[in-house]
């Protein structure tokens, strides 16, 4: 049932309930904190800053404003969406259902990058093959005060994000986001210090068992690659060794449980030197390699 809330008056800490028990009664297993971030982007105020305004009334305008973002997480509209953006690595980017939402797991990639360069001074070059949102790269410029980075991308719609998301973190000038299928792009004599890729991974076998916020959302062809989730990574080892410069390295994000295809994948590609890095949580999320 959909309360009719255009109807009712109530307060911050009302509408905090109602939210979240409409949310639950939907399944949303995160209602509780979706309802204090729907409130906290009615009122234009942080989800730590809604339980300050407990008392406050809210007016009619706020709550048909309300009612609508209700509506549509109730469809199991990501929250990326309905607010537009996402904060990754402590940075705020704008999102669309064109990119790939980025996921807290990804920063992994980020830590794993920052740990394995030696000066982070360098005038490093960076590439992200996919880069989507562009959370990768420029979550790492904006580490790195010297470094300039190429994202990738065969979406135009993502680059358009990404070149967004460039602007609003002020590092435009050290961006540059070009159209490739894969390396499809690049001139041969280009090389990078950094490679790194957060390719489509799952398998179109797993599909089914993606939540609707993921399968119903986000554009398919960030999410899957194969019937085991490891086309892309074929594709990209094969061809990456070509554009990585010397002492260089590459990250690839990796699915939790797919250490072990990667392994064999690389080794049987000749490479020695691979380290699978693990998330947060204990799970493969990052394979470290280089030829
Ligand atoms: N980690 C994402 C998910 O599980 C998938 C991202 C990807 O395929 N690169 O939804």
């Amino acid at each position: 049932m959909t309360p009719d809330l255009s109807q009712a008056k109530g307060t911050v800490a009302f509408w905090l309930r109602e939210v979240r028990n409409s949310l639950a009664a939907c399944d949303i297993e995160t209602a509780e904190l979706d309802a204090r971030v729907l409130l906290a982007h009615v009122l234009g105020c942080t989800p730590m800053n809604v339980y300050l305004q407990q008392d406050r009334e809210l007016t009619e305008s706020e709550v048909g404003f309300l009612e609508k973002l209700l509506a549509r997480r109730r469809q199991r509209e990501p929250l990326s969406h309905i607010l537009g953006e996402k904060e990754f690595w402590s940075l705020s980017f704008k999102v669309t259902p064109d990119v790939l939402t980025p996921r807290p797991d990804s920063e992994t990639l980020i830590q794993a990058a920052l740990d394995k360069i030696r000066d982070r001074t360098a005038p490093l070059r960076i590439l992200d093959l996919g880069t989507g949102s562009g959370c990768l790269l420029l979550s790492l410029l904006s580490e790195l005060q010297n470094a300039s980075g190429l994202g990738l991308d065969i979406s135009e719609a993502a680059l358009a994000v990404a070149r967004e998301n460039a602007e609003r973190l002020g590092l435009s000038e050290r961006a540059i986001f070009i159209k490739s299928d894969w390396t499809s792009a690049l001139a041969r004599k280009e090389k990078f210090d950094v490679i790194l890729s957060n390719p489509p991974y799952i398998g179109l076998s797993e599909k089914e068992s993606l939540p609707p916020e993921v399968r119903e959302f986000e554009p398919e062809r960030a999410l899957y690659s194969g019937e085991e989730g490891l086309d892309d990574y074929r594709k990209l080892i094969t061809r990456l060794p070509d554009f990585l410069a010397v002492d260089g390295f590459i990250l690839f994000e990796i699915g939790a449980g797919q250490g072990a295809s990667l392994k064999e994948l690389l080794s049987n590609a000749g490479i020695r030197e691979i380290e699978i890095i693990k998330d947060l949580a204990g799970r493969d999320r990052c394979v470290a390699w280089r030829p």
